[in-house]
């Protein structure tokens, strides 16, 4: 899945730290990234901080081993030798293993935070980076704004040596499993009963926690559960957000083509019959 990275370590300990001249640059832009795609060595290759002229204000986002990037949102000048690519094409690019990407999304998931995050929901007035954690502080009325992270649920609906495949009716076209956004109120087995329902029609029974995923270009925490179809197995398929709902035997099961998601690893957890 996209966080296993070993043997690298992700460390997210927040310190304001000023970029060095060798460390990473996320530069981000118009929901594109700017950086160069290596095809001998199949990775992506960040600009670094000393290639930037300067003007341009950097926060610090990660670091993955001894490799520190930092954010940069409005550069003010551009080093040559990269190009702007959208996360689309960059999930396309065959890359050697899942770091790339995961820094990708991780980088993603900060970067649309720090964007929206840029003025004070309270009072208006433009937020300031806080000096101690990850956080924006407005220096007018005190608020503080934390990142968002968005709980939501996958779930792996069974009918004896059947799985309950769907695909949306968004972008994705490959197979995929129920999911949705955790509401207000309610736990995340509930919201593994919701989502089924509205989803598929279906009541279900036996809910049992999987694993989880961060899934940041959703902003997303991805909650994997598996769970069995309870009495009448009659799919009523919500057309407004699938196009495709239907119980399908093990051995039928058609993978995604790359194995970054939840999704697919309990997709391919069922069909090897391995639970
Ligand atoms: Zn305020």
């Amino acid at each position: 899945m996209i966080q296993d990275i070993h043997p690298v370590h992700y460390n997210n300990h927040y310190e304001p730290l000023t970029p060095g001249a060798s460390d990473h640059i996320i530069c981000f832009h118009d929901n594109k990234f700017y950086v160069h795609y290596s095809e001998k060595d199949q990775k992506l290759v960040f600009p670094k901080w000393g290639e930037f002229l300067g003007g341009s204000e950097s926060v610090y986002l990660f670091s993955l081993g001894e490799d520190k990037f930092f954010l940069i949102m409005d550069a003010q000048t551009l080093p040559d030798g990269y190009e702007w690519y959208n996360t689309q094409e960059l999930r396309s690019m065959k890359k050697q293993g899942n770091l790339d990407i995961f820094i990708i999304y991780t980088a993603w998931h900060l970067a649309k935070w720090y964007q929206s995050s840029r003025f004070c929901g309270t009072c208006g007035e433009k937020t300031e980076f806080d000096k101690t954690e990850r956080a924006m502080v407005c220096p007018k009325c005190g608020n503080k704004i934390y990142p968002r992270i968005n709980p939501a649920v996958i779930v792996g609906v069974t009918n004896g040596d059947r799985l309950l495949l769907t695909k949306y009716n968004r972008t994705y076209a490959y197979n995929a499993l129920i999911a949705g956004f955790t509401e207000i109120g309610e736990t995340m087995e509930e919201t593994v009963q919701r989502e089924v329902m509205e989803e598929a029609g279906l009541k279900v029974k036996n809910i049992r926690y999987y694993k989880s995923q961060p899934w940041g270009i959703a902003a997303d925490i991805l909650m994997g559960f598996y769970c069995d179809v309870d009495g009448d197995d009659t799919i009523h398929r919500d057309n407004t957000e699938l196009k495709y709902a239907e119980w399908v035997e093990r051995q039928d099961i058609e993978l995604q083509p790359d194995s970054l998601s939840l999704t697919n690893e309990m997709m391919m957890m069922f069909k090897e019959n391995r639970l």
